[in-house]
């Protein structure tokens, strides 16, 4: 179904039918006229006792981008090392050099572990790990490079905003955020992940990523990525010390800059994960409930209206609420992934990785249309 047919379809049907909170029936009004939500109505969306009726909003603008489309990616994690220095407290991953459970590949043991997984379909690589005190800058060209030329298939998505801040701080002579891009898109990469955006709030990031890039450098990485023309995505870590003002205020700042640049991708909110970090030991362990994380998943896809895509994470919400989710507003659902192993070092509970068999008869079985893309989100099949 068009935009066009669905918002004929909506305007026919009275707003009180279709909602039982009148907050739902003003903002509905204004999603339908094409206007902007701010701080005010974000926040009764988030306050709604009406979550069926946020769902059916949120998905009313999935729609109108997407249709009844799903996407997915048949993708590989690689976190080449867990050694960090930097400390975050909702971190279970990070080790430092020398303690037990470290690893750290040189690069034969990286085209090891990539051969350990790959598959002729295989399309994105995606790389996150911890900032490593020693590994000279060269390491990281070649390894970019070398998955470059090894799996031509393979597109590489390579290290967040807060590991590009780190690369500056390695190199010699010290290299800007634009120059450290450029030198990885000559070597081969074409996109970038979202993390490290954890929450942009001073307060938050002060208790939970004190020696972390700062939100303004987290920007400004992202801002460079998309002018040089490297796509990115953006995160939002959620269920921890963080207010609902705040997460407001993170997507209100990512929608400014996505109005200025327009290279963001999809928008990807990271349940926390509850184990093996002092953050949820001083927290209690809880994760967070179905209903937080749809609830959030709806508020982002209408806060965000200049987003392409909203992403259920399924490796942290679990396939069963991601399936829910594709009726939330949800347009992607990550990929295959194979070998996560950053969220399940902090309590994740779902597989390391799904088959594409698997992924499509989730997004079949919730009605919509399955389509295998690549990491710049052309469309690569469809499963009609
Ligand atoms: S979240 Fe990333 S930067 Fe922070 S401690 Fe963990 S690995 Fe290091």
């Amino acid at each position: 179904m068009t935009g066009r047919t669905l918002t004929t379809e909506l305007t026919e049907v009275a707003t009180s039918d279709l909602y039982r909170d009148p907050a739902l029936e003003r903002i509905h009004d204004i999603v339908l006229s094409g206007g902007r939500l701010g701080m005010e109505d974000g926040l009764a969306l988030y306050r709604t006792r009406d979550v069926p009726g946020l769902m059916r909003l949120a998905d009313l603008v999935r729609r109108r981008k997407v249709g009844e489309k799903a996407y997915f990616v048949h993708s590989l994690r690689l976190s080449q090392t867990n050694v960090c220095y930097v400390g975050c407290t909702f971190c279970g991953f990070q080790r430092k050099l020398g303690e037990e459970g470290v690893w750290d590949y040189d690069l034969p043991q990286v085209w090891e572990y990539v051969d350990r997984f790959w598959h002729p379909d295989l399309t994105e690589i995606h790389i996150s790990s911890g900032h490593h005190p020693k590994r000279p800058w060269d390491y990281y060209l070649d390894l970019v490079s070398g998955l470059t030329e090894r799996y031509p298939g393979a597109q590489v998505k390579a290290w967040t905003a807060a590991e590009i801040h780190h690369f500056t701080k390695i190199t010699r002579p010290r290299l800007d955020y634009r120059e450290v891009l450029s030198q990885l898109k000559d070597a081969g990469l074409v996109a970038m992940p979202g993390g490290g955006a954890e929450i942009f709030a001073e307060r938050v990031r002060k208790r939970i990523a004190r020696a972390k890039v700062s939100a303004d450098g987290w920007l400004e990485v992202h801002r460079t990525a998309h002018e040089l023309g490297l796509p990115t995505n953006a995160t939002m870590l959620y269920g921890h010390i963080e207010t609902l003002e705040e997460r407001l205020d993170h997507m209100l700042r990512l929608r400014q800059q996505q109005d200025e640049t327009g290279g963001f991708r999809s928008f990807v909110p990271l349940a926390f994960q509850p184990d093996n970090n002092p953050l949820a030991e001083e927290l209690g362990t809880r994760h967070t409930t179905g209903v937080d994380d749809l609830r959030n998943l709806a508020v982002a896809r209408l806060m965000l209206d200049n987003f392409p895509h909203i992403k259920g994470y399924w490796i942290m919400i679990t396939p069963e609420l991601t399936q829910v989710s594709l009726s939330a507003g949800v347009s992607d659902i990550d990929g295959t992934i194979k070998d996560e192993k950053i969220a399940h070092a902090s309590g994740a509970v779902t597989e390391l990785g799904m088959s594409e068999q698997d992924l499509v008869q989730l997004v079949r079985t919730a009605g919509r249309v399955p389509v295998r893309r690549d990491a710049l989100y052309n469309e690569l099949k469809v499963f009609a």
